[in-house]
């Protein structure tokens, strides 16, 4: 489908047709359709764009993926639908290894999404035949490389599921999400919970890494300082505050916010 680029939410219906296209190409499952819903409420809810508190939270990521001994990002089908080309520019800014891990797993889905990868320009991208475990997951995203997740000390994790989260976690790892719900068990349980659009985070994350390519004592700083529950306090209170002000009816999406702050 043509979408005209004057539409008022052409970012947004892009991102759906990447999604269905996906889908049909065997990448994507009709479940990471119904997870992109959830996500897109959400979205409309903190007015499309990046809230402050998730470019600090950008920020420590790409310092701490910068400063890692062994930087893992891991990628699921939407993912790989959504931004494969942003994902495989973080993954060379970082020197993160990349590895496909899915919840609804088939070997024959794991190696179309590391062709796409492959597409976007990776290099070398693990996920077919795993050699390890998650310890206590049941599902199939327990399954992983020995070189890869299993020995990472930080993993990103867009998209993910609270479970997942939480294994890493439990395995000593600091764990990076990008999760448009504050809500999720996903972001309560990350080390540091990106609340913001896959696409516009991983953007984001390329530029801070750029920047802190060559400042790792800065890096680390910036990694040491990060307050993950002021943090997810500062989202949900720019989430009630953008409902007041809904409430208030006035509108305060795109352009009016700076001003909007400064009245109150
Ligand atoms: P949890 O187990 O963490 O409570 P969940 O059961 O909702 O979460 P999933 O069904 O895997 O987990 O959903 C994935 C999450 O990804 C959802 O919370 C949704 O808000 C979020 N999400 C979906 N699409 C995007 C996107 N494009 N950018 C950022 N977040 C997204």
């Amino acid at each position: 489908m043509k979408i005209p680029k004057s539409h008022p939410r052409y970012a947004s219906l892009v991102r759906r047709e990447r999604l269905v296209q996906g889908w049909r190409d065997g990448i994507v499952v009709p479940e990471g359709l119904i997870a992109h819903g959830r996500g897109e409420a959400f979205d409309y809810l903190l007015g499309e764009e990046t809230p402050a508190p998730a470019l600090v939270s950008e920020k420590t990521a790409a310092a701490l993926l910068l400063t890692a001994d062994h930087p893992v990002i891991s990628v699921n089908g939407n993912v790989a639908a959504l931004a494969p080309k942003e994902t495989v520019r973080l993954a060379r800014a970082v020197s993160a290894r990349l590895e496909v891990n899915l919840f609804h797993r088939t070997e024959a889905r794991v190696a179309r999404i590391a062709k796409a990868l492959r597409a976007a320009g990776a290099r070398d991208v693990l996920g077919p035949r795993p050699d390890a475990r998650i310890p206590g997951l049941e599902s199939k995203r327990a399954l992983c490389h020995r070189e890869g997740i299993y020995s990472a000390d930080v993993v990103l994790v867009p998209l993910e599921d609270g479970d997942r989260t939480e294994a890493l976690v439990r395995m000593g790892k600091r764990v990076i999400s990008i999760d448009l719900n504050p809500l999720s068990r996903t972001s309560q349980r990350a080390s540091v919970p990106v609340v913001d659009e896959l696409t516009r985070a991983l953007s984001n994350m390329v530029t801070f890494a750029k920047e802190l390519q060559h400042h790792p004592e800065e890096a680390r700083r910036i990694a040491r300082a990060y307050d993950r529950a002021g943090n997810l306090r500062a989202t949900l209170s720019f989430l009630a505050w953008r409902l007041r002000s809904l409430h208030g009816g006035r509108n305060r999406r795109r352009g009016s916010r700076r001003s909007d702050s400064a009245s109150t």
